[in-house]
């Protein structure tokens, strides 16, 4: 559909029906594709004789369907998506823009926020190996998810979604591939996990398409098994990146085995100094290192909670150690 995209934005100019300020609300929303709020919003729509968004939309849809056989599909309110017109009834994934904890990539490279989007599964459910984010410490998605109802919904609607096609590397790669948002870089999964292997085969196989290379995809993951399986060739990838996070259901020696970079989820930064580890605060040592590091265990934890009382008092805990 990213062809298709670019097809469309490079014929704009020949269109002779249409005038310059349509043409460049055109691409505007041919750029923007997935946001038409924030085209909508945009100074230059507001400026133009497209003030009325109906208007502007309804257009929109007539020179797309007439010149070039393409329809928009509005997958939900705040998303509209370009789309062939016999493939409108497709249903897509939904990503979400950066985060606070995201955004801080923008300290040390040369993105903007809206550059970094991330992508959600339920969480727990589709993490087959995690542990201690189950057991020790709570998952900061559940909790997440425990105070914001439409995250967990949009998380189960992806992840249903993925079931569907869960069996073939080829049509998940197809749905992940036409629902990708412009982006430079990726978060796969700040809830979820790899739930299968061919589901990570096909973020692999996203990654590697040609229009995708300038895109840098990386994800934490506890899905040790799968990630060893595909070891030589996710090691030769350039723009795709895993994390290890330590406290995987039996395989935390796998990690060590293998070499792979992983990070310790700690409880203060006197813990990480107890390990050597540096701790990572924007993203830097995920994204762009490949030596193991700490993350200081979210403050959102549950008052009470064991975590809780060390986080707070700064404390060690006896039994700390690295695989
Ligand atoms: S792997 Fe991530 S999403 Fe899954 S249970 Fe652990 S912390 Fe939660």
């Amino acid at each position: 559909m990213l062809n298709q995209s670019k097809r469309v934005y490079r014929q704009i100019d020949s269109i002779k029906e249409i005038n310059h300020d349509q043409s460049k609300i055109l691409k505007i929303s041919i750029i923007q594709i997935g946001k038409y709020n924030q085209i909508f919003n945009s100074s230059y729509v507001k400026r133009s004789l497209y003030y009325n968004f109906y208007s502007w939309y309804n257009d929109l849809l007539n020179v797309l369907k007439n010149m070039y056989k393409v329809s928009i599909k509005m997958i939900d309110l705040k998303h509209i998506k370009l789309v062939d017109e016999n493939t409108v009834d497709q249903e897509y994934l939904k990503f979400s823009n950066s985060n606070k904890k995201l955004d801080k990539i923008t300290e040390w490279l040369d993105v903007r926020k809206s550059d970094i989007k991330t992508f959600n599964i339920t969480p727990v459910k589709s993490c087959p190996f995690a542990h201690d984010c189950q057991k020790i410490f709570k998952c900061y998605a559940i909790i997440q998810e425990e105070y914001r109802k439409d995250f967990k919904k949009q998380n189960k609607y992806n992840f249903d979604l993925l079931r569907k096609y869960h069996h073939s590397i080829d049509k998940m790669t197809d749905l992940i591939d036409s629902s990708l948002p412009k982006a430079k870089v990726i978060r796969i999964h700040s809830s979820g996990d790899y739930f299968n292997e061919n589901y990570l085969k096909s973020w692999i196989k996203v990654s590697q398409l040609k229009h995708n290379l300038n895109t840098i995809f990386y994800s934490y993951t506890t899905s040790i098994p799968y990630w060893i399986n595909n070891l030589d060739e996710i090691n030769s990838l350039q723009n795709f990146k895993l994390i290890a996070s330590l406290g995987t259901n039996g395989y935390d020696d796998k990690i060590k085995e293998n070499n792979l970079q992983f990070s310790k989820v700690v409880y203060s930064e006197n813990e990480a100094n107890k390990l050597g580890l540096k701790i990572d605060v924007n993203e830097r040592h995920a994204i762009s290192q490949n030596k193991p590091f700490a993350l200081k265990i979210h403050g959102t934890q549950p008052k009470g909670h064991n975590s809780y009382k060390i986080k707070r008092l700064n404390l060690v805990r006896s039994d700390l150690s690295l695989v």
